[in-house]
């Protein structure tokens, strides 16, 4: 688990600007964006997957996602976005801590999603 880089981010011990928090959430901007202002939303203590996460942290996540993207749209000026996690390698996911990426869009930003 000491391995974990999130685990690192949300102890501190890599430092990083935090975009919002709260108890059990926080958000930082993705460090390979793939639109301008891409913001990771983690969760302080490590769980592998969505299927780890217990359900009484619904609502602080949601809370995490909703102020996030709030600012992200704001500081962009996009007009909407992506939500996306990704759970096991096989979906993509390579930071084996449960996470979920905001993506601001913008007309014409020629992004695809399958
Ligand atoms: P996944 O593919 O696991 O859903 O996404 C992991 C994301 O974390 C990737 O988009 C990657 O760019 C981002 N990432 C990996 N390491 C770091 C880091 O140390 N800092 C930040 N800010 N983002 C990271
Ligand atoms: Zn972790």
């Amino acid at each position: 688990m000491n391995k974990c880089i999130f685990c690192k981010i949300a102890k501190g011990e890599i430092p990083s600007k935090k975009i919002y928090e709260n108890k059990n959430f926080f958000s930082i901007f993705d460090v390979n964006p793939i639109t301008k202002g891409h913001g990771l939303v983690i969760s302080k203590k490590h769980f592998r997957t969505i299927l780890e996460l217990p359900d009484d942290l619904g609502a602080d996540f949601l809370d995490c996602v909703q102020k996030t993207a709030i600012r992200i749209l704001e500081q962009e000026k996009a007009e909407g976005f992506n939500l996306i996690n990704n759970n096991s390698e096989v979906a993509g996911q390579l930071v084996h801590h449960f996470h979920a990426h905001i993506i601001p869009r913008k007309k014409g930003d020629g992004l695809k999603f399958i």
